[in-house]
């Protein structure tokens, strides 16, 4: 069943730091919740971790969601400087990014801790936003679907009585570069993920969004004529007048 409107998901990255976060929330909340409530678009805003409590304070009430960007595969334990589902779940998260490519590239993070990541959160009834994407060369090699599809299966395995998912497929090359894949492609390998999903997830509602370099000129024409359910944003997200202007549009 085609979603009636659409999901925003903004990635502040460790862009944002703890007092300006706050001064987002004083500032904007208000105006957010308003485009939240005209559009009935769902609004997720991911801080970094020490900004989520006072975030979830800062939306309580309206209609805008707090994301994490990352967390730990592991329940609990001697895992020194990680972050657990579980006391995201207990500060107001309800959203997590996982598998970001920055979290693959610098980070070390395997298709199988990212699959722990999603079962991890799965487990305290926190979304997660499953990020998938190839690299400039697989791209260049025709390889898209088998790079997709090696970072889909692990996670489908733990998504098995999923009710709903949200994926973000961002090609790697296409991460604040300003360069994007053309809309067709967006098109033609989201349409794929959404096939693969109705086949290996039956019981899921899922949602599948486009993230990478999306800005104001572009968003329009990435959700209209790629017919995603939304876009996950980096660096736009960043300056509050594009951002609004995106999140305001409708579907
Ligand atoms: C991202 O980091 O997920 C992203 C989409 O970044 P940008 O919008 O800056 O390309």
């Amino acid at each position: 069943v085609a979603q009636k409107t659409y999901l925003f998901v903004a990635n502040w990255k460790m862009n944002v730091p703890f007092d300006a976060a706050q001064f987002f929330f004083g500032l904007h909340s208000a105006q957010l919740q308003q485009i939240a409530c005209s559009t009935g678009n769902t609004l997720i805003v991911c801080p970094s971790f020490v900004s989520l409590s006072e975030a979830v304070a800062a939306v309580r009430g309206t209609q805008i969601h707090i994301g994490a960007q990352n967390c730990s595969e592991h329940v609990s334990g001697a895992y020194t400087g990680e972050v657990d589902a579980v006391s995201l779940a207990q500060m107001g998260t309800e959203y997590c990014i996982v598998g970001h490519s920055e979290r693959r590239q610098y980070y070390g993070e395997t298709n199988e801790m990212v699959a722990g990541k999603v079962a991890q959160l799965m487990a305290v009834g926190i979304t997660p936003i499953m990020c998938i994407g190839q690299t400039r060369e697989q791209y260049k090699n025709n390889e898209t679907k088998s790079a997709l599809m090696n970072q889909l299966m692990p996670i489908f395995c733990v998504l098995r009585t999923a009710q709903s998912a949200v994926i973000a497929y961002e090609p790697v090359w296409a991460i604040g570069t300003g360069e994007l894949p053309d809309v067709q492609h967006i098109a033609g390998i989201t349409e794929w993920v959404r096939e693969l999903c109705a086949a290996e997830l039956p019981h899921a509602k899922v949602q599948v969004l486009y993230g990478g370099s999306v800005s104001e000129s572009n968003a329009q024409d990435i959700m209209k004529d790629a017919r995603v359910d939304g876009v996950l944003m980096g660096g736009v997200s960043l300056d509050f007048q594009k951002f609004k202007n995106i999140v305001s549009l409708k579907r």
